[in-house]
């Protein structure tokens, strides 16, 4: 196979820790060339924030680079070593199969930052893959990452997609595609369990090390730093989740190779959001028995952190038994931690300081509504944001809410708790909750346009309305409707491959 060449092109600056501290924790290894690349999407915006030069990466050659015709100067592509649990079920090995890491670049905030491939062609950690990506799952993963990012929530983002002039082969053949993934790191849970199986503690040290180096700077100096690296990592995946949850997103897919050490949300294959509220909603075709619902989502962040526990338990402590109490200590504290994040994300919801309040009854308060959006199946997005019209002066005509006989009595319990909030609670609570968030039925719409007519309208279309979620528009209107609650109840996601 060609390996591509090394290009006078200096796109980024990169500067590559991981290559470079962590020589066997991954394959150098190129991209596959390919025909014809294209670039459908830049992330302008998301480029100058990298301080990275929007004009240098749209010309024919930049675009070439980006579909792995060449590498940019400077760079150091490898593929990731990582293993992981996937439905429960440990993997011993599972790696960039169809991803490269090229190396890293330090942004304009100071936050070193990863510029990987995805789709760029089979490593030696493909198995039986093809090492490809379709075109949809890519634009899939660019436009859910912008939402996330326009609402706030730690996430991966997507700065290219780039069509190679292949087809690969799926159900039907679809156009192919290289994504240009940019994210705080690729450090997963897997990445622990995989050296932890294969290599001892010596290089989950070393792994470990570089983690806390990275993401957790100032626990290097703590008592115990791999206990506290634990604990910091179940800390940022309690909030995540909890900001999940405030939003209605269904991960769909939380393997542990799926979930980083940095905190933010990765590999938006079978993702989803809810509609109409219920903790027990799937939509990914391979999970029949509802491990990954929506409602699970946290007990599943708690069971892939224990399997992060195992893997740092020889640098815990010496002793066995001292290191499984401390570990555990932090394990059983999760749930705790959660729910805290949680009820900070539903006090921000439902409009209510924090100050001076009764966490129970606030909690009784959120769980009671959401038992009311449960039994009525509410649109779980407009029923919150009709709150927020409420609680701004401006109570909606009709939302489903209204119908349910216990709504009226949940009402005043609500109004009688709001009295003397600030206006900063009520800007807090517009934050909380967005008029747009990717509704499943117009994300399908979006990219069946650009796969199947090579319209990218619709999709242009949806990225700006989800890129100002808390801006209610007249003319974005529609992109608050739910779909049909027939089309709900038969969509299914499918993972990105
Ligand atoms: P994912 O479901 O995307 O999280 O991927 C799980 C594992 O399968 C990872 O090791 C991927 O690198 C690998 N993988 C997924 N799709 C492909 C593909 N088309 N070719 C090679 N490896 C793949
Ligand atoms: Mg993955």
């Amino acid at each position: 196979m060609a390996t591509p060449a090394v290009t006078d092109l200096t796109l980024f600056a990169f500067d590559n820790t991981y290559a470079r501290e962590l020589d066997g924790y991954c394959v150098p290894w190129a991209p596959a060339p390919v025909p014809a690349p294209k670039l459908i999407k830049l992330n302008s915006a998301l480029a100058r924030d990298l301080g990275v030069n929007v004009d240098a990466l749209s010309t024919p050659e930049a675009v070439g680079i980006l579909a792995g015709n060449g590498i940019p100067r400077g760079a150091t592509p490898v593929a990731q070593a990582y293993a992981g649990h996937q439905f429960g079920h440990f993997s011993p090995q599972l790696g960039d199969g169809r991803a490269l890491l090229l190396g890293e670049i330090v942004d304009r905030q100071g936050c070193r930052r990863d510029i990987a491939f995805k789709g760029s062609g089979p490593t030696p950690f493909a198995r039986r893959g093809d090492g490809k990506c379709a075109l949809g799952p890519a634009l899939r993963e660019y436009l859910i990452g912008e939402a996330m990012a326009a609402l706030s929530i730690p996430t991966t983002r997507t700065l290219a997609v780039v069509t190679t002039g292949e087809l690969v082969r799926r159900d039907r053949p679809l156009p192919g595609a290289v994504l240009t993934r940019i994210a705080a790191s690729h450090l997963r849970v897997g990445t622990f369990e995989f050296f932890a199986a294969h290599q001892g503690p010596a290089a989950v040290r070393k792994l470990a090390d570089y983690a806390i180096r990275r993401h957790y700077p100032a626990l290097a100096e703590a008592d115990r730093p791999y206990l506290e690296f634990l604990r910091a990592v179940a800390e940022r995946q309690a909030a995540l989740v909890a900001s999940w949850l405030g939003v209605g997103f269904i991960h769909g897919v939380m393997n542990t190779d799926n979930m980083t050490i940095s905190g933010e949300t990765i590999d938006y294959g079978p993702c989803a959001f809810l509609e109409a509220y219920h903790p027990r909603t799937v939509f990914s075709s391979i999970d029949a028995g509802g491990r990954y619902a929506y409602g699970q989502q946290a007990a599943i962040a708690q069971w892939n952190l224990a399997r992060l526990a195992e893997a740092l338990l020889p640098l815990i402590d010496e002793t066995d038994s001292a290191a499984v109490a401390a570990a555990t200590e932090v394990l059983e504290a999760f749930p705790g931690r959660h729910a805290a994040h949680w009820l900070a994300v539903m006090r921000a919801k439902l409009g209510l300081s924090a100050e001076a309040a009764d966490d129970a009854a606030d909690r009784a308060l959120a769980d009671d509504f959401l038992n009311i959006l449960k039994a009525e199946r509410v649109d779980f997005t407009n029923a919150f944001r009709a709150l927020y019209g409420h609680a701004s002066g401006r109570p909606p005509a009709a939302v489903g809410v209204y119908r349910s006989p216990d709504f009226a009595a949940w009402l005043q319990r609500w109004l009688a708790r709001r009295p003397g909030q600030s206006a900063g609670c009520l800007a807090a609570m517009r934050h909380a909750n967005p008029c747009y968030i990717p509704r499943n039925h117009r994300v399908e719409a979006a990219l069946g346009a650009a796969v199947d007519r090579g319209n990218m309208a619709p999709f242009e279309r949806l990225l700006a309305v989800l890129g100002q979620p808390f801006d209610e528009r007249d003319d974005d209107a529609a992109y608050a409707e739910p779909a049909p609650p027939e089309v709900t109840a038969a969509y299914q996601t499918f993972c990105g491959t």
